[in-house]
């Protein structure tokens, strides 16, 4: 985390969450159905860049494309190595083998059974730095038809525009349906901010009960949730999860004009 890439800074607290629900604009978003997100017999795929990414910025989708019984896959890009720096607690390889347990039963949670994920491994920080082959391996598990959900590729942390980037890329070339994601967009832009294209965004409700299922799923990821042994803060505190569980997901189709 702390990522800087262009103007869109993750540093400090970021816009507060009582700040976005001040914005008239925020619940003017026009509403998506989960059927018109992805057609019944459609697979969805989830491209998640960390352990985590699935729940904070598509659980509640998943939640109720799994009660529908929808087919789906979550694609996992990296195993999360890196959120710990330096810490002697959570060596880099005891955190994947500690994220990818929190991943399976967050996804457990949301009713997935562990058939559906799928691991790349590849290096988490550096996605940029391999997205040839993270588009070659997204393309072996990707399959005309599929209704693709990733990151937003100017989410402003790099290896969530790079699995944008990659997954558009090789959506385009299947011809499968691609929708984005924000997650940190959230923390470094400000209401109604000009960056956005607040007109292409969609927002899916999520009801109670799959808002309570999405909340018990991102507490099983406790390595994020709790401080480090470094010092440092949990990589999720209270103000970065009061944006990322509100009663709503939002989405920007790829290859559409504002
Ligand atoms: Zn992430």
């Amino acid at each position: 985390m702390g990522a800087v890439v262009f103007d869109r800074q993750i540093t400090g607290q970021g816009t507060l969450e009582t700040q976005w629900q001040a914005w008239p604009g925020l619940c003017q978003l026009p509403v998506v159905s989960l059927d018109e997100l992805v057609p019944p017999p459609c697979r969805a795929v989830v491209v998640a860049p960390h352990p985590d990414d699935e729940v904070i910025g598509f659980g509640g989708l998943l939640e109720l494309l799994a009660a529908r019984g929808s087919p789906i896959l979550v694609i996992a890009l990296t195993d999360g190595e890196a959120s710990h720096s330096g810490s002697q607690q959570w060596p880099p390889r005891q955190l994947a083998q500690a994220r990818i347990c929190e991943s399976l039963a967050g996804l457990g949670q949301l009713g997935l059974p562990p058939h559906c994920h799928s691991r790349l491994s590849l290096p988490d920080g550096a996605l940029s730095d391999c997205s040839e082959m993270l588009a070659q391996r997204l393309a072996g598990l990707l399959l005309p038809g599929d209704v693709v959900f990733s990151t937003w590729q100017l989410d402003g942390h790099p290896d969530h525009e790079a699995a944008g980037q990659a997954t558009s890329r090789v959506c385009s070339q299947l011809g499968c349906r691609h929708w984005q994601a924000p997650v940190w967009m959230w923390h470094w832009s400000r209401p109604g901010d000009a960056r956005v294209p607040w007109s292409l965004m969609r927002r899916l409700a999520l009801p109670e009960n799959t808002l309570r299922q999405k909340i018990a799923a991102l507490a099983a990821h406790h390595t994020q949730l709790t401080p480090q042994d470094t010092g440092a803060p949990a990589v999720l505190p209270g103000f970065a999860l009061a944006r990322m569980l509100r009663g709503f997901e939002y989405f920007m189709p790829v290859g559409a004009t504002a």
